[in-house]
């Protein structure tokens, strides 16, 4: 039998019987049934059919139940979850009790207290239990309360004998509530006298428990695609397969196959079903992929109604609650933009003030006695001691809905989550200006709220343990689809779109793992018990294949790739894929054999890349034939920034008069140098590793605002040591006498002494780092700095013991000393850590040593002597021993740096000896000396500093900027590259050539 036949029999079955009254057509889903009504009326030119004779297996399944237990309710899904619910937390307080748990294999006693973690698996296995039990017992689910069941389940042991309790439990609690569980109850399947067709069987999990009892009737047909079935010819029916080494362009050719079907063959996009096994994975990058290709798409999948945006809302006010209202989750809920904030100003001051006050978790410390714990909330001890402003808006905000939060996940019963929760929409929501979408789904989320009111209506005896909990793991589960307005390529599940028939079935990442498909029955139980229950795995992956290739008019399609998002793959061994993966199989494809590129599209992003390429060579090549919306988008949107901009000079960028005005009001400021720009080491830095990046953020103080809070600002640290550090210096500068020895390697007592009380100084001013100044820390940093005590003094002590060992004999001269130097029309700023003088004695090292502390990491020694393409690049040295000649009246010899941490000094002008061991550093190779034989590299490398100097003040007074970066390693690495015009122009430069050199 041919696949043509094949595919005209399913047809011919329902063409042939649709007049007959007596016949009944049973498919998998609604979906499926909805789709075969249609096809029908397609092949039978119009008309109607009467839909009574159409049914989903389910509902088949149901009403035969129904017509047995007519006394009783079916149990509403919900009152499962209740049901374990309630059960578990029995098992937690009888625990607690000392008394013997319900559960003592399935949750192990030392889990009991934990036990809300199991209820999702409790509830899933329930419907389970009936064939379970009747499987190892041998007695029939509806006697379990009887003698028999109880006799049976006295024999019971180990798990088996928790899976007893549970559904013996479950069996009491439907009895008392007049309910029964229709997953344990066998249809009877009256033979009622209509002719049953049942379509595609091995698709449904159960039917095989039925098959026995349904087939014998002879009233019932199953229609099956299966290899060795009556109808096997599908098997046969031709499919494509398309195999990519990677997923990103295994994606993209899917769209431009879609385009292809739609563009050459005509196929209209509605009747292109697409299936994405690896929803998780793919199906972001499907829809965008569609979205640029301009490819109609509708969802025809729900997700979890807390999956949505504003349905996010309940998750989030609960984990505030529960974990005191730590940083992320505050920012989670305050900045879901889907939910309309009655007041975002207060939100954004909120916020702000948790960053700058480090408010990322509560916590508990030992309390001063160590005998107890304090428990810390983090907001509250930041708004006690607040760094900036007291933000009393901000504050009364947080208290407010810390408030309402808590009262909200505190409800007693879902109607009074109900109350509750619209006391708290009325306080902090504006639903005159919610979000359709926002609008939706929060409706939605209210209406399942009243769906769980009238079970605890319907039930007023079963009390739920913590309402809120369960209404936010509730909407978890709850699958929605709002109403689709739109047509187009329709998107279903795998497994949903196999029975459903459309003009051509695509399948994306058809994987091994992706398209296995197994029933297992009672899976829940270990490999070795099923055995031992003569239960089978029942693999229906060829099955779902096959149903695939049978429904799709033209050849089904299965694309997969062999790298994906979730690792390496191969296709399904069911597709007998053989050949290699491949980059492309559609137009312009290199390794393009036997496979027609005519089924698909051109790329039109191809095209518009190979139109820039050919620009370089040619003087006007063609422009392509057509490009999709967004690229037309992005064209006209550069071409009118062009036109705004004016004739771009790519050497040389004019800040308008606005930006001048800025930039003078950020460098202009001292009295004493009036209309005087000032130049500091922190900006020629970034000015001469680009103009912009000094613009964004030196001018523009653009930040990249992370929401993110941490423990303590970067800097801080950095901060606290050098004021230590003053601290000390300072007390030893006054008395004017020189730096001591080390005694035995060690640090003299009177300066472990003063060192101590430095550190005791400066921590007893903590937040602020000098006297009477205003706090520079937030409460959280404080703690950390304090707890760290211990290993500052470390730090500091093994610092101070390096240092001697260079520097004992010299005097302090100067500590933290900031200067201004008038250079004509700006004036060089700084401030130098610590300034020395050397003793008479000593020859090589005569005059004045700058020493600049850095915490850790010292600056790169060729960005400081000018050993790199751009020339001198970190400033500091240069520019202190300017500052300290030409104000401090003395000529330098020495500058270094000196590690605080790692305790040792990095030497870039000037040599300095180690009085202990006397070596000297740098090495000889290594010296720039003022004098001798270096002195030329000194003199060019304080040349360029003066020329750069003079050149940025002329250039940031004028707006004349000339140095931006021409590295496209450097604007990768640029955090200011997403707001950066620039960055643009030298990623396609480079992606250019390197297209061209790999002749692409
Ligand atoms: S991206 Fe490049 S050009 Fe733009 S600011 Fe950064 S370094 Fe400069």
């Amino acid at each position: 039998m041919s696949a043509e036949t094949q595919y005209n029999h399913v047809e011919s079955i329902l063409l042939k019987n649709i007049d007959d009254p007596t016949a009944l057509f049973v498919f998998p889903t609604d979906i499926a049934v909805s789709h075969w009504v249609d096809q029908l009326l397609t092949l039978r030119g119009g008309g109607t059919v009467a839909m009574d004779q159409f049914t989903a297996w389910d509902t088949f399944k149901q009403e035969s139940i129904r017509a047995q237990k007519q006394d009783k309710k079916s149990v509403p899904a919900v009152l499962r979850k209740i049901f374990v619910s309630r059960l578990i937390q029995e098992n937690s307080e009888l625990y607690r009790a000392g008394g013997a748990p319900l559960f003592t294999f399935l949750i192990p006693p030392e889990y009991a207290y934990a036990g809300a973690s199991f209820v999702s698996w409790f509830t899933r296995i329930l419907p389970q239990l009936g064939s379970w039990f009747e499987k190892t017992s041998g007695v029939p689910v509806a006697l379990i309360n009887e003698k028999n069941g109880l006799l049976a389940g006295e024999g019971l042991e180990g798990d088996d004998r928790d899976l007893y309790t549970l559904a013996l439990r479950y069996q009491q609690f439907l009895d008392a509530h007049g309910l029964f569980e229709p997953a344990w109850e066998k249809p009877p399947f009256e033979d009622t006298g209509k002719k049953c067709f049942i379509f595609f069987p091995e698709s449904l999990m159960d039917y095989s428990e039925y098959a026995e009892l349904l087939e014998n009737t002879g009233h019932v047909t199953p229609v099956r695609v299966s290899a060795g079935s009556t109808y096997a010819g599908v098997v046969d029916k031709p499919y494509n397969t398309f195999f990519y080494t990677n997923s990103r362009r295994e994606i993209s050719e899917a769209a431009l196959y879609i385009r292809g079907l739609h563009e050459k063959q005509g196929v209209p996009f509605e009747s292109i079903v697409v299936s994405i096994p690896d929803t998780e994975n793919y199906e972001p990058y499907v829809l965008r992929e569609f979205t640029n290709r301009n490819i109609p798409f509708v969802r025809r999948a729900g997700k979890p109604l807390a999956s949505y945006a504003a349905g996010q809302l309940f998750a989030t006010l609960s984990d505030c609650a529960s974990r005191d209202f730590p940083f992320d989750a505050i920012a989670g809920l305050l900045l879901n933009r889907h939910l309309p904030w009655k007041d975002n100003e207060v939100i954004n001051q909120l916020i702000n003030f948790g960053i700058r006050n480090n408010c990322i978790t509560s916590w508990k410390e030992a309390d001063d006695k160590g005998t107890g714990q304090t428990e810390i909330h983090v907001w509250e001890d930041a708004f006690k001691s607040p760094m900036g402003n007291r933000e009393e808006r901000a504050r009364l905000f947080y208290e407010s809905l810390k408030g309402s939060v808590e009262k909200l996940c505190s409800a007693v019963s879902f109607a009074d989550l109900r109350n509750r929760y619209f006391v708290f929409r009325e306080k902090f929501l504006n639903m005159d200006e919610c979000l359709p979408e926002t609008d939706l789904i929060l409706s939605r989320c209210v209406s399942e709220l009243l769906s769980l009111i009238e079970i605890e209506k319907s039930f007023p005896d079963i009390i739920i343990p913590d309402p809120y909990t369960f209404f936010v793991e509730y909407l978890q589960e709850k699958n929605y689809l709002p109403q689709q307005y739109s047509a187009g390529v329709t998107i279903l599940p795998y497994r949903t779109a196999a029975p459903v028939p459309f003009g051509c079935h695509i399948i994306l990442g058809s994987t091994q793992d992706n398209l296995s498909t197994v029933f297992s029955r009672l899976g829940f139980l270990s490999r070795a018990k099923r055995e031992e229950l003569g239960l089978k795995d029942d693999d229906a992956s060829e099955a779902f294949i096959n149903l695939h290739k049978l429904n799709s008019s033209l050849p089904a399609v299965f694309f997969c790739a062999q790298e994906t998002f979730a690792g390496y793959a191969i296709p399904h061994s069911r597709l007998n894929v053989t050949e290699k993966p491949r980059m492309r199989y559609g137009e312009g494809s290199s390794d393009q054999t036997d496979t027609p590129a005519g089924i698909f599209e051109a790329d039109l992003f191809d095209a518009e890349r190979e139109f820039y390429l050919a620009l370089q060579t040619a003087a006007s090549p063609a422009f392509p034939h057509s490009i999709h919306q967004g690229q037309s988008c992005g064209f006209n949107a550069w071409a009118e920034r062009r036109s705004q901009d004016g004739t771009v000079d790519e050497k040389r960028w004019k800040a308008d008069q606005a930006l001048l005005d800025l930039i003078g009001e950020r460098y202009c400021y001292s009295e004493e140098f009036p209309g005087k720009f000032s130049v500091s080491a922190s900006s020629l830095e970034p000015y001469y590793n680009c103009a912009l990046v000094w613009l964004f953020q030196r001018v523009l103080n653009l930040e990249n605002i992370r929401i993110e809070t941490s423990l303590m600002a970067e800097n801080i640290m950095g901060s606290v040591y050098h004021a230590i550090l003053n601290c000390f210096f300072e007390a030893v500068k006054k008395d004017g006498s020189i730096l001591s020895r080390l005694q035995n390697g060690f640090l003299p007592h009177d300066y472990s002494t003063l060192l101590t009380k430095c550190i005791q100084t400066i921590f007893d001013g903590l937040p602020a780092l000098l006297p009477r100044k205003k706090p520079e820390m937030s409460a959280l940093t404080v703690r950390l700095i304090r707890a760290g005590k211990k290993s500052v003094g470390e730090n500091l002590e093994r610092l101070l013991t390096a240092f001697l060992s260079f520097f004992s004999g010299y005097r302090i001269i100067g500590s933290e000393t900031s200067w201004k130097s008038d250079k004509g029309s700006y004036y060089l700023n700084g401030t130098v850590d610590c300034m020395l003088e050397a003793p008479l004695k000593n020859t090589e090292t005569r005059g004045t040593v700058i020493v600049d502390f850095k915490l850790f990491y010292m600056p790169d020694r060729n960005a400081c002597t000018a050993k790199e393409d751009d020339g001198l690049t970190n400033f500091q040295l240069p520019l202190y021993m300017t500052l300290a000649e030409d104000k401090g009246g003395k000529p330098v010899d020495t500058a270094l740096f000196f590690s605080i941490v790692k305790a040792a000094p990095q030497v870039l002008f000037g040599v300095i000896e180690n009085s202990e061991t006397g070596d000297s550093l740098p090495k000889a190779e290594g010296r720039i000396l003022r004098t001798g034989a270096a002195e030329d590299q000194f003199r060019l490398i304080m040349d360029e500093f003066r020329e750069k100097a003079d050149r940025y003040a002329a250039e940031i007074s004028t707006g004349n900027f000339s140095t931006f970066s021409n590295s496209f390693r450097k604007c990768v690495g640029c955090s200011y590259q997403p707001v950066c015009r620039t960055s643009y122009a030298v990623d396609r430069e480079s992606n250019l050539l390197k297209w061209s050199a790999a002749g692409g």
